[in-house]
């Protein structure tokens, strides 16, 4: 078995391709893929993928790791360079997860099909899997970040918002840069500045959310963190492709004004109302959607009105 990274949130993979299949004491790993972070049935921790992105040996097994030992001090760990306090932190519950795991030299390896381990893999019980799935919405909001219409720079902002990785107010104070008493929303509304509340929640930013629905003619949104916000808006025009491409590229388009505006009031103190912000989503939508295609003819009046009308989604 070789460890290697999985696309995606990333994480240590265990994969079985062309090798034995890994059979420990207290777990069996059945699927042709298995994240070790996963191992102890909590969800897979978001941050393996920097520990194998530290490791010298990427191509190590995992018969050689626990034989090299993979506990505290155990040769396995060898790393590029010196881990940082947190990345050490992170290894710990790592071996942590892996103490727990003893692997068994005399016995053979075997495929097991894990969602049913007495009866074994049957098309019945890999139907049930694959219908019977909810689509996860934390799993699903990633996937709409990057849109082909939408410019990379406002990608790359609603990636960095996902991961609350924004400098707003509330992580500068909880990195010591601002102090608590900065720390209050720029609209004058009196609450902290955190990503949630300038984007859903603040009374002056967040009620661009019903003025966009009405606008486009959606249903409005009622979830309350960012990922399923960004996940039920997609698709509150209806469940077509195009209806939820659309949607995509407005929250985008959303996201990026409201933090434009925020920086605006921050830095330049000048401040514009609810509906001029909605008037600038109206025209960088616009803009991005006819930007990339020279056939695309869109008529701007009939857009301002009656976006879907206009797209002919209607
Ligand atoms: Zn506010």
């Amino acid at each position: 078995m070789v460890l290697e990274t999985v696309s995606g949130p990333g994480g240590f993979v265990v994969s079985c391709f062309g090798s034995p299949v890994w059979d420990g004491e207290r777990q069996t790993v059945c699927r042709r893929e298995e994240r070790v972070g996963a191992v102890e049935g909590g969800s897979a921790h978001s941050g393996w993928w920097r520990l194998f992105d530290l490791a010298v040996n990427k191509s190590v097994s995992v018969a050689d790791m626990f034989q090299l030992g993979w506990g505290v001090g155990g040769e396995t760990w060898v790393w590029r360079r010196q881990l940082r306090a947190w990345e050490d932190e992170m290894l710990g519950e790592f071996q942590t997860l892996l103490f727990t795991i003893s692997l068994q030299a005399h016995s053979s390896d075997r495929w097991l099909w894990q969602p049913d381990l007495d009866r074994g893999y049957t098309v019945r019980s890999a139907y049930q899997l694959l219908t019977h799935q909810a689509v996860a919405p934390l799993e699903a909001a990633p996937g709409l970040i990057w849109h082909s219409q939408v410019p990379l720079k406002v990608s790359i902002l609603a990636w960095r918002l996902l991961r609350d990785r924004l400098p707003t107010k509330a992580n500068l104070t909880s990195r010591g840069i601002l102090s608590v008493g900065d720390s209050h929303c720029v609209s004058g509304c009196g609450s902290v500045e955190s990503a949630h509340h300038v984007f859903i929640s603040c009374s002056m930013f967040g009620s661009l959310w019903s003025l966009v629905s009405s606008w486009v003619g959606s249903a409005p949104v009622t979830t309350q963190t960012l990922s399923d916000h960004f996940v039920q808006f997609t698709s509150s025009a209806g469940g077509t492709r195009a209806r939820r491409s659309f949607m995509q590229l407005i929250w985008l388009a959303c996201v990026w004004v409201v933090w434009t505006e925020r920086n605006h009031r921050l830095f330049r103190g000048s401040a514009t109302s609810s509906l001029h912000m909605l008037d600038k989503i109206k025209t960088f939508s616009f803009r991005w959607l006819t930007a990339k295609s020279c056939t695309f003819a869109l008529n701007y009046h009939s857009w301002w009105s009656s976006p879907m009308l206009c797209l002919g989604l209607v």
